[in-house]
């Protein structure tokens, strides 16, 4: 067992031919070497496990080697035989290292001359994280290296590292593998290794790996130790992930507009710990190949385009900002339902699905009218009307109030407020969190949101919310959620309207609210009946 190493530094690749997916940087860098012409400091930027450190040391091994072969180190030059512990090689992680004294030292060391070889090379690994001290001393080298050192630094994290350092470096950006790529690697790996593994198993390694070659040998290197063969059963027993028969199961239930199996599905899905990033990529993916369709043939897809794309910026948009606060499966679910439109000849839908399944001849035969049926039901406007309209007013009206008497100080008041509520454990108020709060008064809040299904959500329980904020913090505030666009386009309004001295006049709300006041609005029973409250929790520490 001593002698076991993990896939990934068993092959971690030894030269240029051998690194994985980079053929450009490589070629460039070969180049460089045989041309003699090596710069002082190169950057390499990148995701992780895409080659940047394997391929800094093959790059310090080469230009050092005494006899290039095809631009190749040899392997058996003196240089080259002592690579590994030869002391002009300086290997700093960053990541470990960062803020110690010795790293300033290590730099500040370069003035001395190579021991052995052409070059003393530096090798900096995770280069932004580097201390201040740190990176001054690198750039003070740096902007007058001595002619026997080079600078080798890479970086996950491009956007940290100083300009000042950036402006100095040839720049070298190394891209995610593609999945073919990985795929080819591991199967090239399992032959070697004896490892039986099913084709879609190879897919669904390389697919959760998302580019990155070092990820996926530890993947690989797991499962191998745990299976005699790898399937891909046993890949989503082990990783919580999401098959694409489960996937293309949901993206049917979308199209159908079926949404007892699309909340079916979200449930299980969440129920098995799935996930989420993996789920919502692969859902996108999924869509995207819809959106195609679509587009080439609007009748053979049941959903129109727009919708579609519209989904999936909503998709992608919850990708991004998911935080801890709220539980991701719940915004996912209202990402996908608020582009559904439902009328009524759904339920009817739902009960002659098992008709349809058995009758497999006779769907067939219906296949075209069926579709122009569903078309036919997207376009038309659906049962929520009323709701939304109020919420549209309301929206005006509370704007309208905030903007009366907004002031800055009520602002960083309430933004205090909103921090205090960071950590709540109150579901409703844990909402607040992923909102910004751009606008208040004494009395009214303005927050905007550019998840659409968070404004949906915050906005269908704003009486509810009010009175927790009264009950726990002791105010009494009325609140509205905007997109970042209409924000957007009210505040502009505002500012013109200031300009041409328009005053603004509170609007008293309440004959707005009467003519709501029927118990529960048609907005929060769709809410009510998506999630019950106690789903709504909170999943962060
Ligand atoms: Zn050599």
């Amino acid at each position: 067992m001593v002698d076991y190493k993990v896939f990934y530094r068993k092959y971690r690749p030894q030269n240029f031919s051998s690194v994985v997916g980079q053929e450009y940087t490589i070629n460039m860098l070969k180049n460089a070497i045989m041309n003699n012409k090596i710069s002082h400091a190169y950057l390499f930027t990148g995701p992780r496990g895409t080659g940047k450190t394997s391929t800094a040391k093959i790059f310090a091994k080469t230009i050092n080697c005494e006899n290039l072969v095809n631009g190749e180190a040899c392997g058996k030059c003196q240089s080259c035989l002592s690579f590994s512990n030869s002391p002009d090689i300086i290997e700093i992680d960053a990541a470990s290292n960062n803020g110690v004294d010795d790293v300033r030292e290590l730099i500040n060391n370069v003035k001395i001359a190579p021991t052995e070889s052409k070059y003393k090379i530096y090798i900096i690994d995770e280069v932004h994280m580097l201390s201040q001290s740190a990176f001054n001393a690198l750039l003070l080298t740096l902007e007058e290296p001595p002619s026997h050192a080079i600078f080798i630094m890479a970086t996950t994290n491009v956007e940290s590292v100083p300009i000042t350092i950036l402006s100095r470096c040839q720049r070298f950006n190394f891209k995610k593998i593609t999945l073919q790529e990985i795929c080819d690697h591991l199967k090239y790996i399992c032959n070697l290794e004896q490892i039986k593994i099913t084709d879609d198993a190879l897919q669904e390694i390389a697919y959760l790996s998302e580019g990155g070659l070092r990820d996926a040998l530890s993947l690989l290197d797991q499962l191998s130790s745990n299976y005699e063969e790898i399937t891909l059963d046993s890949i989503l027993t082990n990783y919580g992930s999401i098959s694409s028969l489960t996937i293309n199961k949901l993206v049917e239930a979308i199209l159908d507009g079926n949404i007892n199996d699309i909340v079916g599905i979200i449930t299980d899905l969440e129920n098995n710990a799935s996930d989420y990033k993996v789920f919502i990529k692969k859902l996108i993916q999924q869509l995207n190949k819809k959106a195609i369709l679509s587009k080439q043939n609007p009748l053979a897809v049941k959903i129109s385009y727009e919708q579609i794309k519209d989904m999936i910026f909503e998709l992608n948009n919850c990708l991004n900002q998911i935080t801890i606060h709220v539980n991701p499966y719940l915004l996912i679910q209202l990402a996908i339902l608020n582009y559904i439109k439902i009328d009524n000849t759904y339920q009817q839908n739902v009960d002659n699905n098992t008709v349809k399944n058995t009758v497999d001849n006779s769907k067939l035969m219906e296949k075209e009218p069926y579709q122009e049926k569903v078309l036919d039901k997207v376009v038309k406007t659906d049962d929520f009307d009323g709701d939304l309209e109020y919420i549209e007013e309301l929206k005006k009206i509370r704007t309208n109030n905030c903007f009366a008497s907004a002031s800055k100080t009520d602002l960083i008041n309430y933004q205090n407020l909103l921090k205090s509520i960071q950590g709540e454990k109150d579901s409703l108020l844990a909402m607040l969190v992923d909102v910004s709060l751009v606008a208040a008064s004494k009395d009214n809040l303005i927050l905007t949101s550019n998840l659409s299904s968070t404004v949906l959500l915050i906005n269908s329980k704003l009486s509810e919310i009010e009175n927790i904020l009264w009950e726990k913090y002791n105010v009494k505030l009325k609140i509205i959620v905007l997109s970042e666009d209409e924000w957007k386009n009210l505040k502009q309004e505002y500012i013109q309207n200031l300009k041409n001295g328009v005053k603004y006049k509170l609007i008293d709300e309440s004959s707005l609210e009467k003519k709501n006041s029927k118990e529960n609005s048609q907005l929060e029973k769709l809410a009510n009946e998506l999630f019950d409250s106690n789903k709504i929790e909170i999943i962060g520490e």
